[in-house]
């Protein structure tokens, strides 16, 4: 075994600077986070290095983080220049006015041809958190309607709106108070029966049925929905199901949050996944790969909603710091300037061609999925019951660490292997990655015995 490993090539995971690690982690860190066994000491582009010396490919990108690549050249050189300038200010009182500059980029870029304004946070769950506060004060309702499977985070608030009980949920009390839960569209595991192979209209119908079943619609003030589902395992809803969606949101003075803070800034070859089915929200969420790195994020919308909150009732200490604000231009700029969504977008075909002929080779590949670069491939161990194969999924991730990919599973039954790699990512980097991951399920995939 190799310390100091190239890609391709065995190593031991984690190495002994590594292992000496993980046994000063379980001394002091707290039990709740998981348990890593790889610690980074440098990173470029879609390349990790380990405290061993190993390289990796990484297609986790700090889960979806790095979509402009690790350590991205002008992000580094504005961070570097605003930290030497002023590192912190608070911004109700003295703000910094790459602040603004961002907001109005934000506004510039995101679907909506109508007044918006932005307030800026610090993590997915906080910008998720203060859309759905400026939602029930636009409207004066309470409730909001969510999708069975949805990740919008960890707090409290969050938490109710998440779906996986077992790792995000269990043993914290009631957490799902004015929380109503729809199916969201899920075609390779749709239960209903369908007319014309209609899976849309099937789940927009359990859509409709809320207003009777658990909640009025004139007691909703907002649906919250990720276009392509993240932790709930890189499925896509379908754009007819999206636009049946707005249409009952219209219909009931209901506010439509997009949570795009796994699925935006060109992950599906659009600047945001919504687009790609034409719907415009009025509120949206954007965090993860908007900072590059650096703690950001953000909540945008109509102006009248946003502004129905009174100052003082969105924000908190750190948000919109001014270091996070400048990696926030650049990134976007980087997105615009470099042609990542045509970069993604051929990433996506070669994908996406790749992948069609390991499913024709191995039983275990049950579904293959997404939008764009967000694709999903469902493990199973049998195709026909569609039984989730998570301990084989695990076992494949951990061949590929071992040989320098690093890639992670997300669902519910952690069995669906979800594609993060920076964007910016080398076409011999990528076609490396696939060969280390098809060799791994290779390895490991056997044929029915019926
Ligand atoms: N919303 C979505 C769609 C996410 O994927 C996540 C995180 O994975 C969150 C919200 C929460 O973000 P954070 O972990 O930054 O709080």
């Amino acid at each position: 075994m190799n310390a100091g490993a190239k890609i391709g090539e065995k190593r031991l995971v984690p190495g002994p600077k590594g292992a000496e690690l993980v046994k000063r982690r379980e001394r002091c860190v707290g039990r709740a986070l998981g348990a890593p066994v790889f610690f980074a000491s440098r990173a470029k582009g879609a390349r990790m290095w380990d405290v061993d010396g190993n390289e990796y490919l990484d297609w986790i990108g700090g889960i979806c983080c790095v979509n402009v690549g690790h350590c991205n050249d002008r992000v580094v050189k504005a961070v570097k220049e605003q930290v030497e300038k002023f590192n912190h200010v608070f911004a109700p009182w003295h703000m910094s006015d790459s602040y603004v500059e961002l907001a109005e980029k934000l506004i510039e870029i995101t679907p909506g041809n109508f007044d918006k304004k932005v307030l800026l946070f610090n993590s997915g769950a906080e910008a998720v958190e203060n859309a759905v506060k400026a939602a029930r004060r636009y409207t004066g309702r309470y409730n909001i309607l969510t999708f069975e499977r949805a990740f919008h985070g960890r707090t409290l608030l969050t938490m109710g709106l998440t779906s996986q009980v077992r790792m995000y949920k269990y043993g914290f009390g009631p957490t799902d108070i004015g929380i109503i839960r729809a199916p969201y569209p899920y075609e390779y595991r749709c239960p209903y029966k369908l007319e014309n192979s209609n899976y849309a209209a099937a789940y927009l119908k359990r859509v409709a049925e809320v207003d009777k079943l658990y909640a009025s619609f004139d007691s909703i003030a907002a649906v919250i929905i990720e276009p392509v589902q993240g932790e709930g395992g890189y499925i896509a809803a379908p754009p007819e199901f999206l636009k049946g969606l707005r249409k009952i949101c219209d219909d009931n003075g209901i506010v439509f949050i997009d949570d795009e803070v796994q699925a935006g800034l060109g992950r599906t070859g659009k600047m945001w996944a919504i687009e790609h089915s034409g719907v415009v929200p009025d509120v949206m969420t954007s965090a993860k790969s908007l900072g590059s790195g650096l703690v950001l994020s953000a909540t945008l919308g109509k102006k009248e909603i946003l502004d129905a909150v009174d100052p003082g009732g969105l924000g908190g200490t750190f948000g919109g710091n001014p270091a996070s604000c400048v990696a926030g231009l650049q990134t976007i700029k980087t997105i615009q300037e470099d042609k990542l969504l045509d970069k993604a977008n051929k990433q996506a075909k070669f994908a996406r061609d790749r992948l069609a002929a390991m499913k024709g080779k191995y039983n275990l590949l049950g579904d293959v999925r997404g939008l764009g670069t967000m694709i999903g491939v469902e493990l199973v161990k049998d195709r026909k019951t569609k039984e989730p194969a998570p301990e084989t999924a695990r076992e494949i991730s951990n061949k590929c660490r071992e040989r320098g990919l690093l890639i992670v599973t997300c669902g519910p039954f952690h069995n669906v292997f979800r594609l993060m790699w920076p964007l910016v990512i080398q076409d011999e980097e990528l076609e490396k990655g696939f060969d280390i991951w098809e060799d791994a399920i290779r390895e490991v995939d056997k044929p029915y015995s019926h």
